[in-house]
């Protein structure tokens, strides 16, 4: 039944790369046949799920969007694949996403842009928009994005669903292709809260091969996430308030009138440096992004440029040919931010801001639970609104950001409509590995 949907409207909607059909209908036979057998085994056993497509999928197509991996297929599976392969979930195909997860509208995607199944004017978010797409139109119950400065929590709020960024750490990143190592974490995208919360349990857990991954941490979210929220204390960043459109900043007042009547303190809180976090999150993101990507150079991995006469021509006309415009211009800001005479002006600068701002935000968790605000400054704009000026775009992961630079989790949830019929989102952040807090706050308010 979902494939004839994604038939029906995914050549609108636009939010798969890949569709994964026949594999998929004969998995589902064969769990079908081990239900009869009465051995269901597997916490997934038989949902449909859809991967953002810079995650590692055996044998199947992981392009990242971009023409430099048009044709590649993993030799192994990302340490949440086989996860969520044990667990017996089906792998309905992989999904469309900004090149190298590099933006914020899925207009960045070598292949095609998606449409925002509440209005097909309207982008989707971005980088996880096919993902975040695929959920709201129903193709899928759930869908895996990454999130390196908010590109589950972004298209999740512009499409009207859940999406987690988890603590950093949380979430094996093994077999995530990399942006930025520092601040990259996969998280799951669904229509509410506790299905999210199911999702992360199953894919949380570290991996040897990714030094970052915490082992043995508590994995369970779901175990009192209905209990009372009385007496919880909520802070409001002032900054997160300011420059937001008057209906965003609505929704997020009327989200802290209903968590007063369940009984929680909601107070205004002040987080100063909130003004320098896309500045620094730019320098930081961007460095990682150049020297990881010095790793596609026509010789190990996918594209390779014809015609070239030397080693160096061969790179040249590789990653010329290979990468978009986006992934240029981030090598490039990278590559300048790093190098000799900059390096201290910029990339040491960036990351004493980013101390300061977990000091910050540490400080507030503190005296407070949870850090709530909006997920975006705007409901979703119109396709090619902002295509061609990134320095608006960029702007608007204000709200996002902090998490990233922090490590810290942050979920999104729906938060009504814009008067334009677009849905807003509300932000709900914790202190590292807090998770189960904010899910317990966001099931409240569904
Ligand atoms: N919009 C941000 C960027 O372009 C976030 C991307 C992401 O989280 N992958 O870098």
């Amino acid at each position: 039944a979902l494939f004839e949907r994604i038939e029906a409207s995914d050549d609108t909607i636009g939010s798969f790369l890949f569709v994964n059909k026949e594999a998929a209908i004969e998995q589902a036979e064969k769990l079908d046949q081990l239900q009869q057998e009465d051995k269901m085994t597997g916490a997934l056993f038989g949902v449909p799920m859809g991967i953002k497509d810079n995650i590692c999928t055996k044998d199947i197509l992981t392009t990242c969007a971009s023409r430099m991996l048009e044709d590649f297929n993993p030799v192994y599976d990302a340490t949440v694949m086989e996860k969520l392969n044990e667990d017996n979930a089906v792998l309905m195909g992989k999904q469309n996403m900004d090149e190298f997860a590099m933006g914020g509208s899925t207009e960045n995607s070598y292949f095609k842009i998606t449409r925002n199944p509440w209005d097909q004017k309207a982008v989707p978010g971005g980088s996880s928009g096919g993902s975040a797409a695929a959920v709201a139109a129903g193709f899928v119950p759930f869908s895996l994005g990454s999130d390196t400065g908010g590109s589950v929590r972004q298209p999740a709020a512009f499409c009207g669903v859940v999406g987690m960024k988890p603590t950093y750490g949380r979430v094996s990143r093994y077999g995530l292709v990399a942006f930025a190592s520092s601040l990259d974490q996969i998280g799951p995208i669904t229509r509410n809260v506790r299905d999210n919360a199911k999702i992360l349990e199953h894919i949380s857990g570290s991996h040897t091969k990714d030094a970052t991954s915490v082992p043995n941490m508590d994995n369970d979210f779901l175990g009192g996430i209905d209990k009372d929220i009385s007496g919880m204390k909520i802070a409001v960043p002032k900054e997160f308030m300011e420059s937001v459109d008057s209906e965003v900043s609505d929704s997020v007042k009327k989200a802290v009138e209903t968590f007063k009547s369940m009984g929680a303190t909601v107070e205004e809180v002040s987080i100063p440096h909130t003004k320098y976090v896309v500045s620094a999150y730019y320098l930081i993101a961007s460095s990682e992004a150049s020297s990881n990507l010095a790793r596609f150079d026509g010789i190990r991995y996918g594209y390779k440029a014809e015609g070239a006469e030397t080693l160096e021509e061969h790179y040249k006309k590789t990653r010329a040919e290979g990468f978009g415009d986006e992934v240029k211009r981030r090598i490039l800001l990278g590559t300048f931010v790093l190098s000799s005479g900059h390096y201290d002006q910029h990339y040491i600068r960036a990351q004493k801001l980013r101390s300061i701002i977990e000091d910050e935000m540490k400080g507030v968790f503190k005296e407070y639970d949870l850090i709530i605000g909006p997920t975006t400054p705007t409901a979703a704009y119109d396709l090619g609104e902002k295509a061609d000026n990134q320095l608006k775009m960029y702007k608007d992961d204000i709200l996002t950001v902090p998490a990233n630079l922090t490590g810290m989790p942050a979920l999104s949830i729906p938060s009504g409509l814009a008067s334009s019929g677009r849905p807003l989102g509300l932000q709900l952040i914790g202190d590292h590995f807090d998770e189960k807090k904010i899910y317990n706050a966001a099931y409240k308010f569904e």
